[in-house]
């Protein structure tokens, strides 16, 4: 397997090449062509499998395939902590290195006022922690999730663990039913299968 396979475009190809990945991993290798083709996803799956870029490379190639005609953020990934944001981030910043999609970080101990101009201009993506979207939804002028047609949570038992259930609940009621949806998780309990079941449609599970 090999990531041309894909058919990814080719800002996309230099990037990955660029940053050394020959061969997708395993999870990439399912989950890619499911969500390349717009299926909700129900992934099961590790720190250190492959899982950042698993969800990366086909938020960019859909992004570019479909340019947008106003600006509006479309694509949020919430992460369960301030580091794996940032780690998110410069891997998002990488693999749109030959494109002009725009990210914004938006977690704790940065500046809200920073962010807040940042969420202005609309960037493509958003790489968010729950209390901290929460933050700017409630006090951010015209920051809305109205124009979200991906959304990713990642490690969502972490998430439920750090106890930001209702918050996770609200954010994924402000963004559009038509969206695509993607959880990962490490661990699948009842409240993930919940969680499942309330922010998913008809998903593909994937183990890993
Ligand atoms: P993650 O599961 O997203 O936290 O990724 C774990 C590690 O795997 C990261 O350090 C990536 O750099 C690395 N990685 C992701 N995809 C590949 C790949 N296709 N080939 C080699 N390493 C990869």
């Amino acid at each position: 397997d090999t990531f041309t396979n894909f058919r990814l475009s080719r800002p996309i190809l230099k990037a990955i090449s660029d940053m050394g990945y020959s061969k997708p991993t395993p999870i990439q290798v399912r989950s890619i062509p499911l969500s390349l083709q717009a299926h909700d996803l129900c992934v099961s799956a590790q720190t250190g499998s492959g899982k950042t870029l698993a969800f990366l490379i086909p938020i960019i190639e859909r992004l570019l395939f479909r340019p947008k005609t106003i600006p509006a953020t479309r694509v949020l990934i919430l992460v369960p902590t301030r580091e794996l944001g940032v780690q998110c981030h410069s891997v998002a910043l990488k693999l749109s290195k030959y494109t002009d999609i725009s990210w914004s970080l938006c977690v704790g101990g940065l500046s809200s006022k920073v962010q807040e101009a940042e969420l202005k201009k609309r960037p493509d993506g958003v790489i968010a922690t729950p209390g901290r979207l929460i933050d700017h939804l409630h006090n951010s002028q015209g920051f809305t999730l109205d124009g979200i047609e991906i959304l990713v949570i990642d490690e969502a038992d972490r998430i439920l663990e750090d106890g930001f259930s209702d918050e996770l609940d609200e954010i994924i009621k402000a963004t559009p039913k038509s969206r695509q949806t993607m959880l990962f998780s490490a661990t699948m309990t009842d409240k993930i299968d919940d969680l499942t079941k309330l922010s998913l449609a008809r998903p593909v599970r994937l183990f890993v």
